[in-house]
């Protein structure tokens, strides 16, 4: 991006940029309309995801035998990079394709793939993941859910919360316990179809900081019955163990998300600055926009190499869960922090609503929260002492 001197990584070949161009298109013009309505709503129109099913920007990183694009997380990372650009807030599409779909993928049973990843591809189904309770976030070994067996099928009881895309996913996979005695050996991953089930109902669309296009959902589980195909693979107790496997995708595209954040308020930043004038010149004339700018464009331009190594890395199959940690600790805090100081060179503009780097900044915050706290990946990071 324009506003960076970094290299183009060697992962982003000639046939990536261009679409990545197509996809800055979907977004302008497609979405980004739409947004404010979003904002009022607390939600994405449904009607969103069959549309970019449509245009083949569902699940690219899927084979095509599933109905994907054959591609890789690069293709994800430039998708999530133009929704940002675009400043389409709140659609959920980064964990339907890069946490959702790879679950499948890497676990599911042939029958399982063909089942469910078309149907993601296309936007029939929306996919959220359901880890966090009311009682348990950071501590997932001690989720209170349980999936007990009953014949041919599973009985599901439970209450999650913080669900992000709860409102709309029709697809949802389940933390839960198969064995409540047992500790991370009890966990299995279930994958509920919600159109298919009894019992299951979702509560409040949580109201939030920042990302306010984003449904946010606390969802309840009473005696739903789920057809034992619905497990994820086909061992019970998996579940700890396909999680932690699968961290190192989940953290890393959180980063990717700070990443376009950071550059797009500097950009933001940069032309605002050049334009607003302040005792009768330009507010980027002052010596100190420039120096703050020079601070976070330095930083940005340092993170940047760091989060596409990453990227190359993932894409080999090389990206280990230290490294992950850090690259979304890192990037997400440098996104809060440059945000700030962007935001500051606004003056009171900053503060609107009307003014993206506003929303920009309460958007940014969850970043520290979300996917493993800031402290859980410290924790992580730190065992590797
Ligand atoms: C907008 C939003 C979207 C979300 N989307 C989803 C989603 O789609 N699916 C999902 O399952 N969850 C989702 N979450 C939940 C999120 O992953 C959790 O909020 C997060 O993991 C933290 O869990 P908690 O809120 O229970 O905090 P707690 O675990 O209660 O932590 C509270 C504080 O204690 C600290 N802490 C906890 N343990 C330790 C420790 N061992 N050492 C040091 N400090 C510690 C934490 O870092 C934090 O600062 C979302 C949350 C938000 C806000």
């Amino acid at each position: 991006m324009a506003v960076l001197q970094t290299e183009t990584p060697s992962w982003k070949t000639d046939d990536l940029v261009l679409f990545e161009e197509e996809i800055a298109k979907f977004f302008t013009r497609e979405l980004a309309p739409h947004v404010e309505d979003w904002r009022d709503k607390g939600c994405v129109d449904r009607w969103a995801w069959n549309k970019a099913g449509e245009a083949g920007l569902l699940c690219m990183s899927m084979p095509e035998e599933y109905g994907g694009a054959g591609g890789h997380f690069g293709h994800e990372q430039v998708f999530i990079e133009q929704q940002c650009m675009a400043g389409v807030e709140g659609f959920g599409a980064a964990l339907h394709n890069c946490i959702v779909a790879p679950y499948i993928l890497h676990y599911g049973t042939e029958e399982q793939k063909k089942r469910w990843l078309p149907r993601m591809a296309s936007g029939e189904l929306v996919g959220a993941i359901a880890m966090s309770e009311p009682g348990t976030g950071s501590d997932l070994q001690a989720v209170r859910t349980t999936a007990l067996k009953d014949g041919n099928q599973y009985v599901l009881n439970g209450q999650k919360t913080f669900i992000t895309n709860g409102q709309t996913a029709n697809l949802i996979i389940v933390v839960c316990k198969t064995d409540p005695k047992e500790g991370a050996k009890g966990v299995s991953l279930m994958i509920v179809e919600t159109d298919e089930v009894e019992g299951f109902e979702r509560g409040r669309n949580l109201k939030k900081l920042g990302n306010k296009a984003q449904d946010t959902s606390e969802l309840f589980f009473t005696d739903v019955k789920i057809p034992t195909e619905n497990l994820l693979g086909t061992e019970e107790g998996q579940g700890f163990f396909q999680l932690m496997e699968q961290l190192p995708q989940e953290r890393h595209q959180i980063a990717v998300q700070g990443m376009a954040g950071i550059e797009r308020a500097i950009q933001l930043t940069i032309d605002y600055t050049k334009e607003r004038e302040a005792f009768g010149r330009p507010v980027m004339s002052f010596q100190n926009t420039q120096f703050k700018l020079a601070e976070c464009k330095a930083k940005a331009t340092m993170a940047r190499v760091f989060v596409d190594y990453c990227t190359g890395q993932l894409i080999e199959g090389k990206l280990d869960a230290v490294t992950a940690s850090m690259s979304k600790m890192l990037i997400s805090d440098l996104e809060n922090e440059i945000i700030d100081e962007c935001l500051q060179l606004f003056g009171g503009y900053g503060y609107m609503d009307e003014y993206p780097i506003s929303r920009m900044y309460a958007d940014a915050r969850v970043q520290r929260i979300y996917g493993g706290t800031n402290e859980i990946m410290k924790l992580l990071i730190a065992r590797s002492l």
